[in-house]
C-alpha cells in the first residue's frame, strides 16, 4: 500500500544484495547520502544462497589481453582482500575470506574438453594453473583418493579463494550503517516518478522517497523495475538449489569441480554441494530430485560424505542474462539513473570492482576499467535452460549463516 509519507536522499540503491549493499559502502565512504530499500531483509536472496566461490582472475598485467568481464573478475580479485579485511576490522565479522585453492576435474571427454580449454585461458591469463594426474588429485585431496582413476583431466588452481557469504551480507550491512547509509527493509519500489528526461523519486510500499539519483540492483527482479520506466531488460531468474552437509574438518580442502558440480568446503567442517542451474521462474523452491541428485553425486565423488546428514539445503534465484554478462551502466534516456545487475553465477565475485565501477559512473569520476561493452542496450540472445519440477518446500536455513 501507498501511504503519503515522503522522504529524500542524494543517492537511493534500489535492492539491498550484496551489489547493491556493496555499491552503497563504496557510495558512503565517500560521504554521499545514500539509502538502500529492500522488499524484504537486506541480503537474504541470491546473495544470501550463494557459495561465496571466488574463481582466479587475471592480474592486471594481463588486463590488456583479457576481455572485460576478465578485468572485472580481476579487478574485483585484486580488491576482495583488502575489502574483507577492512569489513572485518570496522564491523567485527569476519567473513573467512581465505584462498583455499581449487581443483577442476573431469570424469568423461566433454568435462575434459572444457576443463582444458578453461585451463588453457587461465594460462594464457596468466593464471597458475597445474596439470594433475590421479595420484596427484588423490594427495591433493585424500577424500578423492578411492576415485582418482576416474578423472581423466584435473588442474589445480591455487590462487581461487572463498568467503562465507551470509556473513559477508552481515559485515556490509553493518558497515553500511557506520558509515551512514540509511537502509529500509521491508520497502518495496513499486514505480518511479520521472520528469522530461531524469527521475525524481520511487513511489514504494512505505511512502514516495525522492532522490537526486537512483540504481537498480534488485537482482532478478530488476527487469521488471526497468519495465516501469519503459525500458525491456531481459533478467531473468535462474534457479540454483545448493545442500550444506557437516563433515569432519578438513574432509575437503579446496573447491572442488567437477563438471556442473562443486564442493565448497569450510573451515568447521561445513560442506556445501551445489549446485543446479533451472530456468523456474521465482518459484524459489528445493525439489526432491534436484537435492536427491546433489546428495547422490557427492557420494559418487567423494564416498566420505554418503550417509553425511543434510544439515541445510536452500534455493536461490540468480539474475541472468542472455550473454551471462552483468549490465552496468546507466539507463538509456535517463539522466541520473544506472543498473548494475544480472551477475548471474558470479555476483558475490563481481561484487567489489561492481561497486566501484558503479560509485565511478555515478560520480562522474573515471572508472577503472571501460565498461561501456556491460550497457544495456547490446545485442542480446535467449538463455536455455532446463526446467525441474517437484518441489520439497521452503529452504531450511542456517541460522549461524552457511
Ligand atoms: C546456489 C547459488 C550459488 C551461487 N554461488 C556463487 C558463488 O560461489 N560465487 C559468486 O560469485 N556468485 C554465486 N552465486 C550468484 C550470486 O549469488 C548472485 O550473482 C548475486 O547474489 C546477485 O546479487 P544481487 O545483489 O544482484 O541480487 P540479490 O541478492 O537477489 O538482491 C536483490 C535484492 O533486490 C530486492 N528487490 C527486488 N525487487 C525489489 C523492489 N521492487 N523493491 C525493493 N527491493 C527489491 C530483493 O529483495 C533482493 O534483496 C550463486 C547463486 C546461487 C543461487
Amino acid at each position: 500500500m501507498t501511504t503519503s509519507r515522503s522522504s529524500s536522499c542524494g543517492t537511493l540503491i534500489i535492492g539491498g544484495g550484496v551489489v547493491g549493499l556493496s555499491l552503497a559502502w563504496e557510495l558512503g565512504q565517500r560521504g554521499e547520502k545514500v539509502c538502500v530499500v529492500d522488499r524484504g531483509q537486506l541480503g537474504q536472496e541470491a546473495s544470501w544462497a550463494g557459495a561465496g566461490m571466488i574463481p582466479a582472475a587475471p592480474a592486471e598485467s594481463h588486463w590488456k589481453v583479457a576481455t572485460p568481464l576478465e578485468q572485472l573478475e580481476g579487478l574485483s580479485q585484486r580488491l576482495h582482500p583488502a575489502w574483507h579485511g577492512q569489513l572485518r576490522e570496522s564491523t567485527g565479522v569476519d567473513t573467512e575470506y581465505r584462498q583455499c585453492g581449487a581443483l577442476y576435474l573431469a570424469t568423461n571427454p566433454s568435462e575434459a574438453e572444457v576443463v582444458q580449454r578453461v585451463a588453457d585461458r587461465r594460462q594464457y591469463l596468466g593464471i597458475a594453473c597445474e596439470a594433475l594426474d590421479g595420484g596427484q588429485i588423490a594427495a591433493q585431496e585424500p577424500v578423492l583418493a578411492s576415485q582418482a582413476n576416474r578423472f581423466v583431466k584435473g588442474y589445480s588452481v591455487p590462487s581461487e579463494a572463498q568467503f562465507r557469504s551470509p556473513r559477508l551480507l552481515q559485515a556490509l550491512t553493518s558497515a553500511c550503517q557506520m558509515v551512514g547509509v540509511t537502509l529500509r527493509p521491508g520497502t518495496q519500489v513499486e514505480r518511479f516518478a520521472s520528469s522530461e528526461d531524469s527521475l525524481t523519486a520511487a513511489v514504494t510500499s512505505q511512502g514516495i522517497i525522492h532522490a537526486d539519483r537512483f540504481c537498480l540492483t534488485a537482482g532478478c527482479w530488476s527487469g521488471q523495475l526497468a519495465q516501469s520506466v519503459g525500458i525491456d531488460l531481459p533478467v531473468r531468474p535462474i534457479r540454483g538449489q545448493i545442500i550444506l552437509v557437516q563433515g569432519p574438518p578438513g574432509m575437503v580442502r579446496r573447491n572442488l569441480y567437477v563438471g556442473m558440480r562443486y564442493f565448497t568446503p569450510r573451515l568447521d567442517g561445513r560442506l556445501l554441494v551445489g549446485s543446479t542451474l533451472e530456468d523456474a521462474g521465482f518459484h524459489k523452491v528445493n525439489t526432491v530430485t534436484a537435492v536427491a541428485d546433489l546428495t547422490t553425486w557427492a557420494a559418487s565423488i567423494a564416498p566420505a560424505t554418503a550417509g553425511l546428514p543434510i544439515e541445510h539445503r536452500w534455493a536461490g534465484l540468480r539474475p541472468g542474462t542472455a550473454d551471462n554478462r552483468p549490465y552496468l551502466g546507466r539507463l538509456p534516456r535517463l539522466q541520473n539513473a544506472w543498473i548494475a545487475t544480472g551477475h548471474f553465477r558470479a555476483g558475490l565475485q563481481l561484487a567489489p570492482a561492481t561497486a566501484v565501477v558503479m560509485r565511478s559512473l555515478i560520480c562522474g569520476e573515471e572508472s577503472p576499467i571501460d565498461v561501456s561493452s556491460f550497457g544495456v542496450e547490446r545485442e542480446l540472445g535467449q538463455i536455455d535452460q532446463k526446467l525441474s519440477s517437484a518441489t520439497v518446500g521452503p529452504a531450511s536455513r542456517s541460522a549461524t549463516g552457511h
